[in-house]
């Protein structure tokens, strides 16, 4: 019996994990579940997995929480608060890290540095801490499998030794494939007037609204550059984007020969996720395989930079090997939650990540306490950007 916790169990992530765990309950127990304040979900999903610990970050829910579970019967523990959400993530063996955001950093780089097998979602903690977070996987001899499915297909498609980095091993290039959004095809001038519930409905994917907003900017695509940069130790001149709407091909790798390795399925997170869980094994995800001759057309283009100023922001913070990357996810967090709200436009997102990079100044961070006042720094000048741009609808 494999012991899991999910950071995030509440989540789109979060959720698909449970889905894949519950096809294999002589495989897999869950120990620990943590989410932010969402009671009545935690608490249904303590009735159902009977987990030893459970941790809500805001502690006035999880005192709620432990109400409920005593009603209900549940013998599980609850904690609140940073603390609670790091005793977490070292409890078990494997770790799903599936808080979205800077949230996640802290209980993500527990778990690395508690040697367990870190299966990893979020995404922002590599983008804001990437030296940091692989390094402790290094010294713990932690693993650490992606979930982005653009980074799980990379890792099906890389030699078993790709972590000695892309130098000698045949490799080009990585092609991370996108699927452009919701707003591949809208004019640049009508962008201005997107709402929220817009930008958050993905053409192929269902997901939380933040990284639904960050693939209409395409900035998602962006922080996976920079996390395929972490992961894989390519340099950003091995990293390309190619716009592929249909999210058939998750991502390529170009070798040397002419090869070009692909990994394709269904846009379904429980694919990377099972592979993560039963690695280097393979399980059932409850997940069709692709029908080929139902498949229409698979179709690719450039990203166009000037519709997608996210992305060309990404690249420059990745080129300048400094702090950028944290300030550029502190700011894109802010904006996003700005939008969101209702108090930014969707053109205003990229603008409030260019002023902010532009105005912060963003040494190599060389410790935690680097990072974490990096990314406040980044987050009271995004604020002060931001309400420059204020707009009332
Ligand atoms: P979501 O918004 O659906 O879920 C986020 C989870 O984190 C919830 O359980 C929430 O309670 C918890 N959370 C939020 N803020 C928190 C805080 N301050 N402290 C503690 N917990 C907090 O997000 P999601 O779509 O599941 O994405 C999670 C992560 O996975 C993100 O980093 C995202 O980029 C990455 N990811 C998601 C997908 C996807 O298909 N959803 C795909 C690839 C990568
Ligand atoms: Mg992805």
């Amino acid at each position: 019996m494999i012991d899991v916790t999910i950071l995030g169990s509440t989540g789109s992530i979060g959720r698909n994990t449970l889905d894949v765990l519950a096809r294999h309950p002589e495989r897999f127990k869950v120990v620990a579940l943590t989410a932010h304040g969402n009671v009545a979900a935690m608490s249904e999903q303590c009735q159902r997995w009977q987990p030893r610990l459970a941790v809500l970050r805001d502690p006035q829910a999880a005192a709620e929480l432990k109400v409920a579970l005593r009603q209900a019967g549940v013998a599980t523990e609850v904690a609140s608060g940073a603390e609670g959400l790091v005793e977490a993530a070292t409890q078990g063996d494997y770790v799903m890290a599936a808080i979205v955001g800077a949230a996640g950093l802290l209980p993500t780089l527990a778990a690395a540095k508690a040697g367990k097998r870190v299966m990893l979602a979020n995404k922002e903690a590599l983008v804001m801490a990437g030296p940091l977070f692989m390094s402790a996987i290094r010294q713990a001899k932690a693993t650490l499998l992606p979930i982005d499915s653009e980074h799980n297909a990379l890792f099906q498609c890389l030699p078993p030794d790709f972590q000695q980095g892309l130098g000698d091993s045949g490799i080009e290039r990585l092609l991370l494939t996108a699927s452009g959004g919701p707003f591949l095809n809208t004019p640049v001038e009508q962008l201005a007037e997107v709402t929220p519930d817009q930008a958050c409905t993905h053409p192929t994917w269902s997901m939380g609204r933040k990284i639904s907003v960050d693939s209409a900017t395409l900035m998602n695509k962006g922080l996976e550059l920079i996390e395929a940069h972490w992961l894989f130790a390519a340099s950003p001149q091995q990293l390309d984007v190619v716009i592929h709407p249909q999210s058939v091909i998750h991502s390529m790798v170009v070798y040397r020969d002419g090869s070009v390795l692909a990994q394709l399925g269904q846009p379904d997170m429980r694919t990377p996720i099972a592979h993560a869980l039963a690695w280097p094994e393979r399980i059932a995800a409850g997940v069709q395989p692709l029908d080929f001759c139902q498949l229409n057309q698979l179709t690719f283009q450039l990203p166009d930079e000037r519709q997608f100023p996210c992305l060309r922001l990404a690249r420059a913070a990745l080129a300048a090997e400094n702090g950028s990357s944290a300030v550029l996810n502190a700011a894109n967090e802010e904006a996003v939650q700005a939008f969101l709200d209702g108090q930014l436009r969707f053109i205003d997102i990229a603008a409030v990540v260019e002023d902010t990079l532009a105005a912060v100044d963003a040494p190599v961070p060389t410790s935690l306490d680097d990072v974490l006042a990096l990314d406040a720094a980044a987050r009271r000048q995004a604020r002060l950007c931001q309400r420059q741009r204020e707009v009332s609808y």
